[in-house]
């Protein structure tokens, strides 16, 4: 397994911080989550390095097939034992919560009767990104136990507090994605990133984090992975016909601290925070039952017209001035260089300024109609490309680990 060493990944990544004026913070374009936390990094917090519960000697692609000899074993989860052939639904708390109360949220384990590996799918770390609490569920009730190979745990609203409030931060405007994989003396986010990380994540044989858009804006169905690691090559490859991006994951998100851990991991992307869209939740679940198909986990059931991914890079559109944005294309529009993306209208001057594609391409992400200030992202165009993979990889030898470079093909 190609894993970068912990230490000079976590001293090299903190360049990816917003250096800008504010106005919005998607400084690399394919972070999981822009964060705008009164504190945006846990690199003033020292992380403790992610240890895997147990060992993670086969490769993700095998697993099935090599585990064909031996017998499916109990699934030890939460002190629970979850006999092969089961489904149970367990309650996981992290300790010393804000109020003193300890809050639960629901973990769904179904251990197949078949041995194979385990995936682990989460949504909402992000308290307000709903798509992925609806997309873990639709895939949890599908499955049948005395079916599957191997095991999933789906945890569905990772932080309950944020969800209770409709927020995407903790109550203390902590960012929970940038505190994996915790402390268990450090604030209230790092003690809840290591016990979520401890008692499950590292139970995990790979990893699938599900978010949204974050403000106010909306993305086509896609994945986020770092391409120089071909553990997570791998994984992307199973989703059948998914957009794929190249994404350097940022130190302290889930994906981040589990790849380090030996767990390959991907974020997906789909639609906009604080609502439930049916489209991008029905593309999550059959990119994911495309997932357990390819892996071997489940027996194939549905197809994809195309099945291979679609690698992209991409870059974002900024508004020169300030004003109402109001789009002229929608999310997955094909657009070519110099087509008309949108409009910002000043309401006081009615000064009226157009935003025009640099490239040919697709929209694969979107600022929602609203009021925008300058140097704000409004436009996403992703543009196919079959270098991808090879450049990250290239790029990932070429430069020391962790010291920035590729983002995302055409950074800003
Ligand atoms: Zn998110």
């Amino acid at each position: 397994m190609l894993l970068l060493p912990a230490t000079t990944v976590l001293a090299g990544e903190a360049a990816i911080e917003p250096t800008d004026n504010g106005t919005d913070v998607l400084q690399d374009t394919t972070v999981d989550a822009d964060s705008r936390s009164s504190e945006t990094s846990a690199e003033a917090e020292k992380l403790v390095e992610a240890v895997p519960a147990h060992e993670h000697l086969v490769p993700l692609a095998d697993a099935v097939t090599t585990a064909e000899e031996s017998q499916a074993a109990p699934l030890q989860l939460l002190g629970k034992d979850i006999m092969p052939g089961t489904a149970h639904r367990l309650s996981w708390s992290a300790t010393e919560l804000f109020e003193g109360v300890p809050v639960s949220t629901p973990v769904l384990a179904v251990n197949g009767a078949l041995p194979g590996p385990t995936l682990c799918l989460t949504a909402a770390v992000h308290g307000d990104e709903l798509n992925g609490i609806e997309i873990v569920r639709r895939v949890l009730h599908e499955i049948a136990p005395s079916k599957l190979s191997g095991a999933v745990i789906g945890i569905p609203i990772v932080n309950v507090q944020g969800f209770r409030r409709g927020s995407r931060y903790l109550p203390d405007r902590r960012d929970l994605n940038r505190y994996f994989p915790g402390n268990p003396n450090g604030s209230a986010a790092a003690r809840i990133a290591y016990s979520l990380f401890n008692d499950l994540i590292a139970h995990c044989d790979a990893l699938v984090d599900l978010h949204t858009g974050s403000f106010e804006r909306s993305n086509l169905p896609q994945i986020r992975a770092d391409l120089r690691n071909p553990d997570v090559v791998t994984l992307t490859q199973g989703f059948g016909s998914m957009v794929v991006l190249h994404s350097k994951p940022t130190v302290g998100t889930l994906r981040h601290a589990a790849t380090l851990a030996g767990i390959p991991a991907v974020t997906v992307e789909a639609g906009g925070p604080s609502q439930l869209e049916l489209a991008e939740v029905k593309h999550g679940v059959k990119g994911i039952e495309t997932l357990l198909s390819t892996l071997g986990m489940v027996r194939k059931k549905r197809f994809w017209g195309d099945p291979e991914p679609v690698y992209y890079k991409s870059s974002w559109v900024r508004a020169d001035n300030g004003g109402i944005l109001l789009a002229d294309v929608s999310l997955g529009s094909t657009v070519r260089k110099g087509d008309l993306l949108g409009t910002i209208t000043d309401p006081m001057s009615n000064q009226r300024s157009e935003l025009f594609s640099p490239y040919s391409g697709r929209i694969i992400g979107l600022a929602r109609n609203q009021v925008v200030m300058p140097g704000f992202a409004a436009f996403h165009v992703g543009i196919q490309a079959d270098d991808v993979i090879a450049e990250a990889k290239a790029l990932g030898a070429a430069q020391k680990p962790g010291t920035g470079g590729y983002v995302d093909g055409m950074s800003e």
